[in-house]
């Protein structure tokens, strides 16, 4: 009876929420003979709230809630924990599920498994990742995929953006885009998210969302999108060498072997501008603030995972959550099948990053090539491959390179800037006696920033030029070395004229008058004394 009050009661809400929201793009209603295109994944047994009516129904937060509670309840692998709670003060729930039934970070750690993370739900109009991940709990936790925990442990966090998904929209009740605050750590739901990274860091994480299937396409190219899936690794040119080859070597032949196995289709993930006369499209971006590449950063496997269900309400959502489903689960029977020889990969690729003393690629440019886009025809849902210009990112041109220093020294924010770092896995260390340091300092020339709809790590353009000089550096302040797994970050962070860096985005302030930043990179370690540097 109660539940059926609380399903009263989340409809009138629901009902109410739908009134407010504009009408468009949310409606885009697809013919029959699309729909006829994407029937349901048949032989699947998903346990999630929404499958447990006769016509699937978007899982608000309390019914959520209620089915993690259950499942911690019922299983002894699960336990049910939160995050932190949202702007608007929800709850963010976590499962960890290990064969143990563990909770603390550290007894989760010392069980020497790879960790793997999955997260849904960042945007909250793209309910099917965060759908699929309730499944998956339950399937870990006391179904077909409970075997697996004895060679992996996993963090599921079925809905990263709780406030987006109560109101069906993309972003945070503040505005803001968490999928691009993953460097700045601007938002409190990211960051909640960054201080249960930390306690437990990931060796692989999958982060799943829904693309768009009409909206741009149709107007620009006539086109629906067509593929159920859309995948990518992560994409940044400082990202380790080791770990991109473990993405695509070992983690994208499972998951395309999955999709072939349900008869799926799947392509690398694109996207394009919102202004008509572009007519490029582009592979995912190499912002290092792109949850995607800040995992990759860090130091772990990283894949963004999208369906096709962006606008289309619950349009063929079996299949959805289905296909989130099915990736994830080879993700997890891969990582299963050499546990050790996955850790040995990974702790290999995290070494090189750390002994890494190649330049840095500060800026670069992007190749462009011409792809059959697989779109279909918005009427018959017929194929139609649309000839196009792809801006790719894993084609990288360089243009400012510059020697990797040995670390950086940060003489204001430095507060900021540990704290910050700290949550990204980055060491940081002080500075134990004053001293006289030769550095290289930034004379910054120009400083410009076009700020986008949603962007909390606007894009910058910030040009330097490197003087060397020697400076007096206090006791007490921070540097913040290069030789160590989450180089990427650091660099990423630090060199003023990288996309989202401290100094663009104001984290490390500077006023409007001063040229030099007082930011320093060291080049050589001669004359700093340091107290032993730590991540916490
Ligand atoms: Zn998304």
């Amino acid at each position: 009876m109660i539940r059926f009050w609380a399903f009263l009661l989340c409809f009138v809400a629901m009902a109410a929420a739908a009134q407010e929201r504009p009408a468009a793009p949310s409606d885009y209603r697809q013919t029959a003979a699309v729909l006829a295109h994407y029937p349901a994944v048949a032989d699947m047994h998903l346990d999630s709230p929404a499958f447990r009516t006769a016509e699937p129904s978007l899982t608000g937060q309390p019914a959520m809630a209620d089915f993690l509670a259950d499942l911690a309840r019922g299983s002894p692998k699960a336990k049910l924990a939160s995050i932190g709670r949202s702007t608007q003060g929800r709850d963010i729930p976590i499962v960890y599920l290990t064969a143990e039934g563990l909770s603390d970070p550290t007894a989760i750690r010392r069980l020497g498994r790879p960790v793997i993370w999955l997260i849904g739900q960042q945007h909250g109009n793209e309910p099917a990742g965060g759908e699929a991940m309730l499944a998956l709990a339950s399937a870990l936790a006391r179904g077909e995929l409970a075997p697996l925990l004895g060679k992996v442990s996993v963090v599921i966090v079925p809905r990263a953006n709780v406030d987006g998904a109560a109101a069906d929209k993309r972003v945070l009740a503040s505005g803001a885009d968490p999928n691009r605050d993953h460097l700045l750590l601007s938002q409190p739901e990211v960051r909640a998210l960054h201080e249960a990274m930390r306690a437990l860091p990931p060796d692989v994480v999958f982060d799943h969302h829904e693309f768009s299937v009409a909206w741009r396409w149709v107007e620009k190219f006539k086109g629906l999108q067509g593929s159920d899936v859309m995948i990518l690794e992560a994409t940044n040119p400082s990202i380790p060498r080791a770990l991109t080859d473990i993405a695509r070597g070992l983690y994208r032949p499972a998951l395309e072997a999955g999709i072939k196995q349900a008869g799926l289709s799947s392509f690398d993930y694109v996207t394009t501008d919102a202004g008509m006369a572009d007519k490029r499209v582009s592979l995912g971006g190499t912002a290092p603030g792109i949850a995607r590449n800040t995992f990759g950063l860090r130091g772990a496997v990283s894949y963004l995972i999208e369906t096709r269900g962006v606008g289309i309400g619950l349009q063929g959502y079996q299949r959805r959550v289905s296909t989130h489903y099915l990736l994830a689960r080879a993700v997890l029977e891969v990582s299963a099948a050499d546990p050790g020889g996955l850790l040995r990969r990974l702790s290999e690729a995290r070494a090189a990053a750390e002994a890494d003393r190649s330049d840095l690629i500060v800026s670069h440019a992007e190749g462009e090539r011409e792809i059959d886009l697989p779109l279909i025809d918005a009427e018959s849902g017929a194929p139609k491959p649309t000839p196009v210009w792809l801006v790719d990112s894993r084609d990288i041109r360089p243009v400012d390179v510059r020697a990797r220093p040995a670390g950086y020294l940060v003489l204001r924010g430095a507060e900021a800037v540990k704290e910050r770092l700290a949550l990204n896995e980055a060491k940081v260390c002080e500075v134990t006696a004053a001293a006289s340091v030769a550095v290289e300092a930034y004379e910054v020339a120009r400083t410009e920033s076009k700020k986008r709809r949603e962007s909390i790590n606007p894009d910058q353009l910030i040009r330097v030029q490197i003087k060397p000089m020697t400076i007096d550096v206090p006791a007490g302040a921070l540097f913040v070395p290069m030789a160590q797994p989450a180089a990427g970050i650091v660099a990423a962070a630090l060199e003023p004229d990288s996309p989202g860096s401290y100094l663009g985005v104001g984290v490390i302030p500077m006023a409007a008058d001063e040229t030099e930043a007082p930011v320093y990179r060291v080049m050589s370690m001669a004359g700093l004394s340091l107290k032993p540097c730590s991540s916490r």
